[in-house]
């Protein structure tokens, strides 16, 4: 099942998603950040939304990409369940 789009960007209302935000200075880009715990083998990853073109970010942390998306899309105002 595809990830839900992103919402525009909702200090600068940049809407175009990109894979990779190196040399670039537009676009909407989903961060992952992962490693190991200490030693072991187990993995931990994490997700963030960036808007490249403001240098905006949604630094959450959340625990998978379509929760990211979710936290970028959430706007006050708008009901959610
Ligand atoms: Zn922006």
């Amino acid at each position: 099942m595809p990830s839900p789009a992103l919402k525009p960007c909702p200090f600068c209302g940049e809407d175009e998603e990109v894979s990779s935000p190196e040399g670039r200075n537009y676009g909407l880009f989903i961060r992952s950040t992962n490693g190991t715990y200490g030693n072991s083998d187990e993995r931990w990853e994490f997700f963030d939304v960036e808007c490249v073109k403001c240098g905006c970010s949604l630094s959450i942390g959340a625990p998978s990409r379509d929760e990211a998306i979710a936290a970028w899309n959430r706007r006050a105002g708008e009901e959610t369940k």
